[in-house]
């Protein structure tokens, strides 16, 4: 389901938040001598002897000792918490920018050396406006195609109960890249874009980050590598299959965890360490980004689900390297990676099965098409992976059961229908959700984790719908709605899911999808214990 607004973002949005994060947490590691000055979030001064650190924002007001074997506690320089951010005034200089630009093959020799990914040719760079930022992505996410399946995830998301009815998303992403961009490089251009608006000491690291996937572009072909292949899936949801979206968001991951962890060791490089030294870096990392997304109010007021999609590629992207550079060393946490990408959300957040070639088949379904269209027009179909279960358990189970019961996914996905006899919605204005009919088929390592999810999903039922009333001859498993008729059922390790739907296509589609549902033999699994949940009050 991940949904694929990303592309006109891709390889250009880059969340001055992490950025920052990083940077913090590299400074309070020992790295120094660091100048680093990121505009409106935090600003660092490093003399000889010490960095000390004020962040308007409020999660670096440190001031320290250059080296962590000598740290001393000082006030911090400034305590401006209750400030909001503030926007520099002055753009930077051409004499900077200049110096930037020289800055860049150092840099690029730096993040070959840390990558072994060698240079093939020269990075342009170009310096870029917050304009010429904005204008970029609104005409790409103004293209018919973009915006038709900006629309069509949106849909999805929505009766998913992922995204509340009226949220804009298109104004949401566009609010988020202005605030967030920190830098980019552009596939398409092969340039390298600074940005005239953030403080020529920031965009050093930012650079290192970028000229990674410049390195990743020159030596992968970035772009199509990302692209996985070319689909038409969404403009034929008919097709009913799972798509490239959970392959994509594994190798997005990839790249952004690759520049993360680029820019952590170029930021940490003058302190003679590297991320290799520092264990669990990206678990530190995906905490204190947790913890400081109230920095940005955009993303602090975000819908949980595109909250946790934008943070997911540079967090559990760089847990995911981390995990790959101890096993097998930088070859294969580089290249490796690439030549050898994870299939799904799911290897990048338990690296393990990456690492031990444990890949989950996509979920094949029979063919449904005759049976859906005859009362439905395909509108939306894709894979609902690992990170989308976790995060709608998280949304509506809290984050124990998430954390726990989506390891047990083994696949899953979904197809939107659009009813035949519906009215046509009025220009500019969105279909109805009860217009919309929801298949949503999974599988689980066992049926007793099958069962579990089917448990769950029933209870938050009445967080999705004003009005749910079971049906008193299925108890347990099917309810209605104010947007028509709800069933969740189990077979094996297989749990269907159908939301308005008329009662002839759901029980037609019930036959064909749950009579398979046996030949899927359930997966051994070893990570978790009953009583856990029992505890949290999804058992039967
Ligand atoms: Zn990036």
């Amino acid at each position: 389901m991940l949904p694929r607004f990303d592309k006109p973002l891709r390889g250009l949005f880059e969340p001055r938040l992490w950025i920052v994060i990083l940077l913090a947490l590299a400074l309070v590691l020992g790295a120094s001598p660091v100048v680093a000055q990121t505009g409106d979030a935090a600003s660092c001064v490093s003399t000889s002897k010490s960095v000390s650190c004020t962040d308007v924002a409020g999660y670096v007001s440190t001031s320290q000792s250059a080296s962590p074997q000598a740290q001393q506690k000082q006030s911090p320089m400034g305590d401006q918490k209750a400030q909001p951010p503030e926007e520099p005034q002055t753009k930077i200089t051409p004499q900077q920018a200049q110096e930037l630009f020289r800055s860049v093959d150092e840099i690029l020799n730096f993040v070959s050396k840390d990558t072994k990914l060698p240079i093939k040719s020269q990075v342009k760079r170009e310096l870029a406006g917050r304009e010429q930022v904005r204008k970029f992505v609104q005409t790409h996410m103004q293209k018919d195609k973009d915006a038709q399946r900006l629309a069509r995830s949106e849909a999805s998301m929505k009766k998913f109960g992922l995204l509340p009815q009226e949220f804009d998303l298109r104004k949401f992403l566009l609010d988020l890249l202005e605030d967030q961009v920190a830098g980019y490089y552009d596939p398409k251009t092969k340039a390298v874009y600074l940005l005239d608006w953030v403080a020529p000491e920031a965009q050093r690291p930012v650079l290192a980050h970028e000229l990674t996937h410049a390195l990743q572009d020159q030596n992968f072909g970035l772009d199509h590598w990302l692209q996985v292949r070319d689909d038409d899936q969404r403009d034929n949801p008919d097709n009913l299959d799972a798509g490239p979206d959970e392959e994509q968001a594994a190798r997005q991951a990839v790249s952004e965890g690759q520049g993360m962890a680029v820019m952590m060791d170029y930021v940490l490089a003058p302190s003679g360490q590297s991320l290799a030294d520092m264990p669990a870096m990206g678990e530190i990392f995906k905490q204190q980004t947790m913890e400081r997304v109230g920095d940005s109010p955009i993303l602090a007021g975000a819908p949980m689900y595109l909250r946790e999609m934008v943070i997911f590629p540079y967090t559990y992207g760089l847990s995911f390297l981390e995990e790959v550079l101890t096993r097998g060393g930088k070859e294969m946490a580089f290249a490796g990676a690439f030549k050898n990408p994870p299939r799904d959300t799911r290897e990048i957040m338990q690296p393990e099965s990456y690492l031990d070639g444990h890949h989950v088949d996509p979920v094949r379904l029979p063919k449904l098409v005759s049976v859906l269209k005859k009362n439905y027009v395909g509108y939306d179909s894709g894979a609902v992976g690992e990170f989308d279960v976790y995060i709608l358990l998280k949304q509506f189970s809290g984050p124990e059961l998430a954390e726990k019961l989506s390891q047990a996914w083994r696949g899953g996905i979904y197809y939107l229908g659009r009813k035949k006899d519906a009215k046509p919605p009025k220009p500019d204005s969105a279909i109805p959700l009860s217009d919309l009919a929801l298949l949503y088929v999974s599988n689980w390592a066992t049926p007793e984790d099958a069962g579990y999810f089917a448990k769950a999903y029933s209870l938050w039922l009445p967080k999705k719908y004003k009005t749910v009333t079971p049906v008193a001859e299925q108890k347990g498993r099917a309810w209605t709605t104010e947007q028509g008729p709800v069933s969740i059922e189990v077979s094996g390790n297989r749990v269907l899911v159908m939301e308005s739907f008329d009662p002839a296509t759901a029980a037609a589609v019930r036959d064909k999808v749950l009579s398979r549902a046996s030949e899927s033999a359930p997966q051994p699994r070893h990570h978790m214990a009953a009583p856990v949940w029992a505890s949290l009050g999804v058992l039967y």
